[in-house]
Parts: structure tokens; sequence; C-alpha cells
């Protein structure tokens, strides 16, 4: 098995034809492996827009690939052969994070004809490491930057050009290098023939705005009083806004009022439930957030 760490640099240009903007790759660096995380080869190569000859301020300030670079490189359509022919067979991709899976699929749709770039088995970096830093006793909540992710795990960046492509998979490399971790990794390489990854990967989380969907479980619907324990009893009926499902309750022990929210959040395999208690006598609800856990339930 060998492994390939891939990164791009992409920069949004109008596309006249689709009269809608691209998010055109202009940057592909990528890192080979072999089977014990040594580099044993690097790909690296700048493309020529082929519906733009600007680049974005932005663009050039984060990546440091400036217009003149741009226009210098080699065509997308080209860029793809040469790198689906260095990648080989039986290799593993691993980007930071799939969004580089979103990106693919943009280009291949507006930018290439019929042409793919070559992944077969696919690994969410991202996903992995966030994993090992929770294990680690990092509370990690929303996406962690690749450097962020270095930081903490005591590799030093500083030799590194982060945003451009190359550099970026070179990092990748030298995280999992240190970090790597087999049943973990393993568990988390997929098989993109498998019609469920893209279903998977292009799967809209949404809300539940409907408190009778069957989905539901109920007791996700029980509150208690934080003084006396005894469950609330609720005073009316349940007001679907901004995702959150809302209404009052009291307790039938000390009278105390209260308004309990609850929200579903329906994601590709879990439903994943939270719940708030306010009180409303405090000014301007003062958010406290329930004894009880958020509850994750498979569906
Ligand atoms: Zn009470």
């Amino acid at each position: 098995m060998n492994y390939v760490i891939l990164d791009m640099e992409w920069d949004g240009a109008y596309h006249k034809v689709h009269k809608r903007f691209v998010n055109q790759i202009l940057q592909i660096g990528a890192v080979k492996l072999d089977e014990n995380f040594n580099i044993v080869d690097i790909f690296d190569v700048t493309i020529r827009s082929s519906i733009s000859n600007r680049v974005s301020k932005r663009f050039t300030e984060l990546t440091g690939i400036t217009k003149e670079m741009m226009l210098s490189g080699i065509p997308l359509t080209q860029a793809v052969k040469e790198y689906n022919k260095w990648l080989g067979k039986n290799t593993v991709t691993i980007t930071w994070s799939n969004s580089d899976l979103y990106t693919i699929a943009e280009n291949e749709k507006f930018l290439l004809d019929n042409q793919k770039f070559k992944i077969e088995k696919y690994l969410d970096l991202q996903k992995f490491i966030e994993a090992e830093l929770r294990l680690l006793g990092y509370n990690i909540t929303s996406q962690i930057s690749l450097g962020n992710a270095a930081e903490l795990l005591g590799i030093t960046t500083e030799n590194y050009d982060l945003h451009t492509a190359k550099d970026d998979s070179l990092l990748c490399a030298a995280l999992l290098k240190k970090h790597y971790n087999k049943p973990a990794f393993d568990k988390l390489i997929r098989d993109t023939s498998d019609p469920e990854f893209y279903n998977q990967l292009y799967f809209k989380p949404y809300y539940i705005s409907n408190i009778k969907d069957e989905r539901i479980e109920k007791e996700t619907q029980d509150f208690y009083c934080e003084k006396c324990e005894s469950k609330l009893n609720r005073t009316t009926k349940w007001k679907y806004h901004n995702n959150w499902f809302n209404a009052n309750f009291v307790c039938k022990e000390c009278g105390k009022k209260f308004v309990c929210r609850v929200s579903y959040r329906q994601t590709f395999d879990n439903l994943i439930v939270r719940r708030r208690v306010l009180e409303p006598k405090v000014k301007n609800c003062e958010v406290k957030e329930d004894a009880v856990q958020p509850m994750s339930a498979t569906v």
C-alpha cells in the first residue's frame, strides 16, 4: 500500500460559459509515502487558468502565487494527466479535510471534460488528527487548521511555507509520521468506488422541523428541575423557530418556570440532539446548558 498526501490551492474566478464562479485549482502539491510514511517522491505543479488572466489579491497573499506564476503554469488537463500517472496503483489518497474533494468535483464538472482525478482509496487526515487530539484530551469542536494541529502536536511550522500545496502536504506527512496509529488510521480509509462514499460526501445535514418525526426519541423532550430534580410539566405546545423547538415548562414541586428548547440535526449517520434550559425570569434569558449532555443517537 502506498500513500499520497494531496493538497491544492484554488482561487475563485468567473466562468463565462457556466455563468458562475468556479474554485479553479491553480496549484497541486503532493507527497508520496512508503508504508512507513517515509517520503519517496514529490509532485508540485502550478496551473494556468483556462478562464481568467488574473488571480485574486487574497489568493496571492495567502499562497504567494502571483499572476505571473499562474500564467506560466501548465493547463489543468495536463496537470491532472501527469498527477494521475504519478499517483500509481494501490494508493490511499490523503487530504487535510474533505473540502478538497468538493473542489475536485467542481473542477471536474466545470473545467475538465470527462477527465477525473484518480482517487481510489481515500482518507481525511483532519478527521484522523482530530480524533488523536481528542484522545490527548483536547476539546476539538470545530474543524482545526493544519497549522494549529501541528503546533498542538509539537511540530514546528516555521520551516514550512504554509498555504502552498507542496509544503502543506509535507507538513501533513510530518504529522502522519509522528502520530500514525494503525487501527484508527485503517478504520478511516474509505473506498471511493463504494456509492455510499459520495452519498455521504454530498449529504447535507439538516434540522428536523416536525416534533412528531419518528426519528425523535420522546425522552429527549423530558426536562428536570435543577433544584427538585423532578420532571417538569410542559405548559405550552412546542414552537419551532431557528432550528429549535421551544416550550414553557413548570416545576410542580417548587413552581419555578422554565423555557426549554431542543434541536435535532440529522447528519449522514447520526441524529444530533441539543438541549437547553432557559430561565424566563432572568433578564435577557440567560442560557444554561442542560445537566444532560447532548445526546447522540445512531439512526
Ligand atoms: Zn423545582
